[in-house]
């Protein structure tokens, strides 16, 4: 009950204020079946998101030609490059920002 005592400030962020950018894995905009470039090595990828409702996530392989997208600043990086960024094999990262590497995620 406590926390009505901070409505002080007037600025209330609209529930709908969540913009491109804040969730670039999410705010993409990118289709299923679409080609992208690798950020860093510039090879041809295939979209492939996952949906955001399904809990089957393949990571053995799967990820080879696949366009992964940088958490932090929106990169698109193919798996080669995102685990050459890391030091662990299983956390693939951004060779740019370092931030987490994830599939697109759709739905
Ligand atoms: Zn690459
Ligand atoms: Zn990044």
């Amino acid at each position: 009950m406590g926390l009505f005592r901070r409505n002080g400030k007037k600025r209330r962020p609209a529930p709908s204020g969540e913009t491109a950018g804040s969730r670039p894995w999410v705010d993409h905009g990118l289709a299923d079946g679409e080609t992208v470039e690798c950020g860093r090595c510039a090879r041809t990828l295939r979209v492939a998101p996952q949906f955001a409702s399904s809990v089957t996530v393949s990571h053995d392989g799967a990820l080879e030609g696949v366009a992964l997208i940088c958490t932090a600043c929106g990169q698109l990086l193919c798996s080669a490059c995102a685990l050459a960024a890391s030091d662990n094999p299983y956390l693939p990262r951004c060779d740019r920002c370092g931030g987490q590497v994830t599939l697109p995620v759709t739905g």
